[in-house]
Formats: C-alpha cells, sequence, structure tokens
C-alpha cells in the first residue's frame, strides 16, 4: 500500500477514536445531571415526609387549643350554673356542658388518630432517611467515578490529539487539505475500502478503471461520486476487476 495511504489511515484511526472519547466527554454531563436528579429526588421525598409530620404537629396543636377554649367554657358554664337559681338557665347549661363535653370526646379521637399517623410518619421518615444516606453514598461514588473517567479521557484525549497534530503534519499538504476537508463534509469516514467493486463510503459500483487504479497502487485515487480517499486489500476480495 502506498505510503500516504497508510498515514492517511492512521490519521484516520486516530480521529475516529478521538471523536469516540469527545462522544465520551459530552456524556459526562447528562450523566452527572442524572445523579443530581437522583440526588434531588430522595432529598425532595425527606422534605415531603417532614412537611406532612409537621401538618399533622400543627393539627394536633390546633386540636389542642380547640379543647381548652371548649373546657374554659365547660368551666364558665360550670360555674354560672352555680349562681343560677333558675331551673330552665341550669338545665340549659347542662345541655351546653353535655355536648361541649361529647365535643371534647370527638376532638380527642381525632387527635389520637393524628398521633397514629405521625407514629407511622416517623417510620416512614426513618425508612427514607436511611434511603437518602445511601443515595448520597452512591452518588458520591458514581461522582467520583466519573471524575476519574474524565479524567482518564482527557488524558487520552491529550495524547490522541498530540499523535493526530503530528501524524497530520507528517502527510503531503495538499493530502492532507483533501482529508481535512473530506472529514468536514463528510464526517468520521474518509478513507474507505472497496469492497466487490463498491466504494466503502458511499456504496455507489465504481467505474473498473477507478477499481484498477486503485489496485495498482501508484496514486491516491478517489472515489468519482462522493471523492472519499480509496484504498484496496486483497482481502477485502478477490473478483473486484474480474
Ligand atoms: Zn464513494
Amino acid at each position: 500500500m502506498l505510503e500516504s495511504l497508510e498515514k492517511l489511515l492512521i490519521l484516520q484511526d486516530r480521529d475516529h477514536h478521538l471523536r469516540r472519547v469527545r462522544e465520551e466527554l459530552a456524556q459526562l454531563e447528562p450523566e452527572r445531571e442524572a445523579l443530581r436528579q437522583r440526588l434531588q429526588s430522595a432529598q425532595a421525598a425527606l422534605e415531603q415526609v417532614r412537611q406532612r409530620l409537621r401538618q399533622l404537629e400543627n393539627e394536633r396543636r390546633q386540636l389542642e387549643l380547640e379543647v381548652a377554649s371548649k373546657q374554659q367554657l365547660i368551666d364558665r358554664y360550670t360555674h354560672q350554673q352555680m349562681q343560677t337559681r333558675k331551673n330552665e338557665e341550669y338545665q340549659a347549661l347542662s345541655l351546653e356542658i353535655e355536648r361541649l363535653k361529647a365535643a371534647i370526646r370527638q376532638i380527642e379521637d381525632r387527635e389520637l388518630d393524628l398521633m397514629e399517623q405521625a407514629e407511622l410518619g416517623q417510620k416512614e421518615m426513618a425508612t427514607v432517611q436511611d434511603t437518602l444516606r445511601h443515595t448520597e453514598n452512591w452518588v458520591r461514588e458514581q461522582q467520583t467515578l466519573l471524575q476519574q473517567r474524565e479524567q482518564n479521557l482527557r488524558l487520552e484525549y491529550q495524547k490522541l490529539s498530540a499523535e493526530r497534530h503530528q501524524l497530520a503534519n507528517d502527510l503531503e499538504p495538499s493530502l492532507r487539505q483533501r482529508y481535512e476537508r473530506l472529514l468536514k463534509s463528510r464526517g468520521g469516514n474518509v478513507v474507505v475500502g472497496i469492497a466487490h467493486g463498491v466504494c466503502g463510503g458511499c456504496h455507489m459500483r465504481l467505474p473498473p478503471q477507478v477499481v484498477v487504479d486503485c489496485r495498482s497502487d501508484q496514486e491516491i485515487v478517489t472515489c468519482p461520486n462522493c471523492g472519499r480517499i480509496l484504498y484496496y486489500k486483497r482481502e477485502m476480495d478477490m473478483e473486484v476487476v474480474d
């Protein structure tokens, strides 16, 4: 194979490699974001339980106040009962006191219910806190791994870039220009093989003369259809020019 063609193939290999590393690097930020979200949702779950417990506690305090104010009324009515001499008023106060006591019993039932809910909430909070701790540890580990991966990728990228720079400089300038132009317009696959008389880039059948030129390995040959640089290896196929 032509030496320049071999150089081009090595350059292309480094470029493919560089592209893979770039893609992997670009993938790091979405992964980081996913970790952040995972942590946030674990924190949000804890906050939700906390808030529910606060609500339960507020509601319970509210009920306690209601009980206290009803108890005050009962005390006042009891006092009034002792003052009055009218039987009618006494009866009315008794009725009112009974009504208040019934209301207090209802409130106390509700309080018990709230306390049970709070107890369940506390248990749930312990579970959620545990989950959050695990998530935090896991996320930290993943972040460290990501950081290591990023460091390795950046090192690899530097190494490949330097190699690439060297390889590109070694090429004859016009060939290099041709390669770089094709790389821009065609993306990754610029130096392609011929298999069964077909261009490995655009997959169009090549004129027999192009195949012959390529096989004779005297100069750089390009695909008349897509402009990619062609190379031929015997093992690709044996019946190309038949
Ligand atoms: Zn082609």
